[in-house]
């Protein structure tokens, strides 16, 4: 395993990290949510990644529990959480948004759930237009100084949106965001590479990056159907699959999926792990956060650590020309 600068930061994670949407609580619970982190521990993967509307708070419980048991030194790893959209089933207006009441709580409430004392990242996790972006730098930066928090961030904000709150940051003398979490994968390019270009070096942006495999798109398993152990099949989840492959959108997305099949073949390899070692050629990306609902899909994921020698600058002009 590599370890790579968050940005401009001091603290290194592992290129790839294991995040929970989705899974935790719903097809992964704690005995086997262990079995995983001890495989991630064991691969050298130092962060993991919440939210408190994963599963609606359960998803943190699950992940505390599982390293809890586990009882690894909690300065070898870290873990994030990520503030917006409310973790109680039937939020009342307080218990959403970026307002500093909701920022300040929802903190303390993720490291509950975690059992831990410190987030180490914490990410807005959409931006709020109904909270003045210097009312959430501020509460962010609040936590920063009490120590409850490490690094905060923002998920899936606009440049123009991480602009402001850098300036905010800078002309009040107070902690700025330190990255961004996007996604990013050989489907969805646009946002990482061409909107946030301007950032990296300005800001010293660091970011850690979703969706390595488009929520599954990208192992080619849907391209005959839906398979019913998938996350397109799950109850709750047929936006997902009405978005993923269903729409004309996701018909367009399932032919890209297919014209890089043959890449994958040529090589030898899976398009899972093709796809996750693409995203690591990207030097922007400080760490590229996996998924996985069952463990067999994680130890094939991490393999992709070996691929990303066999992309020559051929293969990688030829995945982006078929992804396209
Ligand atoms: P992926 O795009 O890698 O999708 C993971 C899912 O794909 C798995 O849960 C599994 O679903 C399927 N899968 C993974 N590996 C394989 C394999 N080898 N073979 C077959 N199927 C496989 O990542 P996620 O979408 O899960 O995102 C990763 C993390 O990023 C999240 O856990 C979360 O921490 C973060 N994230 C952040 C967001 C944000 O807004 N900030 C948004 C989304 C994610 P199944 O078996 O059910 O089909």
């Amino acid at each position: 395993m590599n370890y790579r600068k968050l940005g401009r930061c001091g603290l290194k994670l592992s290129e790839l990290s294991f995040g929970s949407w989705v899974t935790f609580n719903k097809q992964v619970d704690t005995g086997v949510a262990e079995r995983m982190f001890g495989t991630c521990f064991d691969a050298g993967i130092n962060f993991f990644d919440n939210a408190e509307g994963y599963e609606s708070g359960g998803s943190e419980i699950v992940m505390g529990k599982a390293l809890q048991a586990l009882g690894r030194p909690r300065d070898s790893y870290c873990v994030s959480s990520k503030v917006f959209f409310g973790a109680a089933k039937d939020p009342a207006p307080t218990q959403v948004g970026l307002s500093r009441k909701h920022v300040t709580e929802a903190c303390h409430q993720a490291m509950q759930r975690l059992q831990v004392e410190y987030l180490d990242l914490y990410f807005c996790h959409r931006a709020d237009p109904d909270t003045p972006i210097g009312e959430t730098v501020w509460a962010m930066h609040n936590l920063v100084t009490q120590g409850k928090v490490l690094y905060w961030g923002t998920s899936e904000w606009t440049a123009e949106e991480i602009t402001e709150a850098h300036e905010f940051a800078r002309e009040n003398h107070l902690t700025a965001p330190s990255m961004e979490q996007p996604q990013y994968n050989l489907l969805d390019r646009e946002r990482f590479e061409v909107e946030y270009a301007p950032l990296y070096e300005k800001y010293g942006m660091g970011t850690t990056t979703w969706s390595p495999l488009a929520s599954g798109a990208l192992t080619g398993k849907y391209l005959n159907g839906i398979p019913e152990d998938s996350r397109a099949a799950l109850p709750g989840y047929e936006w997902l699959r009405e978005h993923m492959v269903e729409s004309e959108r996701g018909q367009g997305r399932m032919q890209r999926v297919a014209n890089l099949m043959p890449i994958a073949e040529e090589l030898g390899v899976s398009l899972s792990k093709l796809a996750i070692a693409w995203c690591l050629l990207n030097g922007k990306v400080s760490t590229v956060i996996l998924g996985a609902s069952r463990l067999e899909q994680l130890e094939e994921n991490l393999e992709a650590l070996e691929v990303v020698p066999l992309l020559t600058d051929e293969i990688q002009a030829k995945l982006s020309l078929q992804s396209a």
